[in-house]
């Protein structure tokens, strides 16, 4: 199985923001579709539909981390129990 993903650009925050997110695809199912779709969203607008958003690390964080020489941050989003973008591809649904 080949991995797909895009590079999606995003401005949050008033910065500019790059994430890599699993592509989605025409023949995968309609869960799996909805949740890397979500995924998608969040990682543009920082917003989830289900009401989650991104903690992107505070502007002091970014600078300590420059200082560092670490370009890359990593963030979390605490999704609603229900919502697809958790994992989509564990769903009986999603198989098949
Ligand atoms: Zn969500």
């Amino acid at each position: 199985m080949t991995a797909l993903h895009d590079l999606v650009a995003g401005h949050l925050h008033d910065e500019n923001s790059l994430a890599v997110v699993p592509a989605v695809t025409e023949d995968s199912a309609p869960r799996v579709r909805e949740g890397l779709a979500r995924r998608r969203q969040v990682a543009v607008t920082g917003r989830c539909p289900c009401g989650a958003t991104m903690a992107i690390p505070s502007r002091a964080q970014r600078r300590a981390a420059r200082r560092a020489a670490r370009r890359i941050h990593h963030v979390a989003v605490i999704h609603a129990d229900s919502c697809p973008a958790i994992d989509p591809f564990t769903d009986e649904q999603a198989v098949g």
